[in-house]
């Protein structure tokens, strides 16, 4: 098999994948995005994807989304950005994506919003909160999680569709299950109490090796780069560590 038969052969695997989970939840069909984590894969083997019938991509550093961005732009598909993002690359990152799915902090907030208003457009996000209370990841902590939601609804470009997490980096897929646990509880609370307005109830969560016990957990968006596109040379630390970025 060449390249592009095997992402092709991957994504019907992945897609199976998800529907077999979904089904198994009880959930509605199709009630799950998939998203294609696309850091370090080239443009053309992302094309490949995008051209099967995939409508969403991921990318995690904003050198990454400009350096594919000739070969995309005119194609399909949805860009969110998935990664730590410093504020000094806000204008640069706006251009590329529909949606951040990484806001972390007030502060991010507050520039995003800045900038926006300069431009006099707006941005969906979501925020993305530390389920796994891990040092090295990203995300605010879960305690903090309604302030920023709070925060990010007062600032009127910005449009907040729903959280996103990481959660326990774990090989065993039930070890990750209270981290998406604790998204989802995030969520409902947040939307109970109007604090999310309705219909803001995306769950950004779950990778190659935990999406089935995401999507028990409530998955809206999947977020997939290993089963896929192969293994990556880089370890993940190298993408979520804040020295790095
Ligand atoms: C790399 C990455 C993924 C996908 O991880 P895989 O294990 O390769 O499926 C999902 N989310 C984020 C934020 C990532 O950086």
């Amino acid at each position: 098999m060449n390249e592009a038969t095997d992402i092709i052969s991957n994504l019907g695997i992945v897609k199976e994948r998800i529907a077999v989970a979904t089904e198994k939840a009880g959930r509605v069909p199709g009630s799950v995005r998939l998203l294609l984590a696309t850091k370090t894969v080239p443009a053309e083997r992302i094309r490949v994807a995008i051209e099967a019938g995939s409508a969403l991509t991921g990318e995690n550093k904003v050198q990454e989304l400009k350096e594919k961005d000739h070969l995309l732009r005119n194609l399909p598909v949805e860009r969110h950005f998935i990664g730590h993002l410093q504020t000094n690359k806000i204008k640069e990152v706006l251009k590329y994506v529909n949606c951040i799915q990484s806001l972390d902090r007030p502060e991010l907030a507050e520039k995003l919003h800045q900038r926006l208003v300069y431009e006099g457009r707006t941005m969906e996000v979501l925020v993305q909160v530390n389920t796994s209370f891990e040092q090295s990841k990203f995300g605010t902590h879960p305690d903090d999680a309604f302030r920023l939601i709070e925060k990010v609804r007062s600032l009127d470009t910005l449009q907040v569709k729903g959280l996103m997490t990481i959660g326990l980096f774990a090989a065993d897929p039930e070890k990750v299950r209270p981290s998406f646990r604790l998204l989802r509880e995030i969520r409902d609370q947040a939307l109970r109490s109007g604090l999310l307005p309705p219909g803001a109830d995306v769950l950004s969560m779950g990778m190659s090796g935990d999406l089935e016990t995401a999507i028990e957990e409530g998955a809206t968006i999947v977020r997939v780069g290993t089963s896929i596109f192969g293994k990556r040379q880089y370890p993940d630390s190298y993408y979520w560590n804040e020295r790095n970025n």
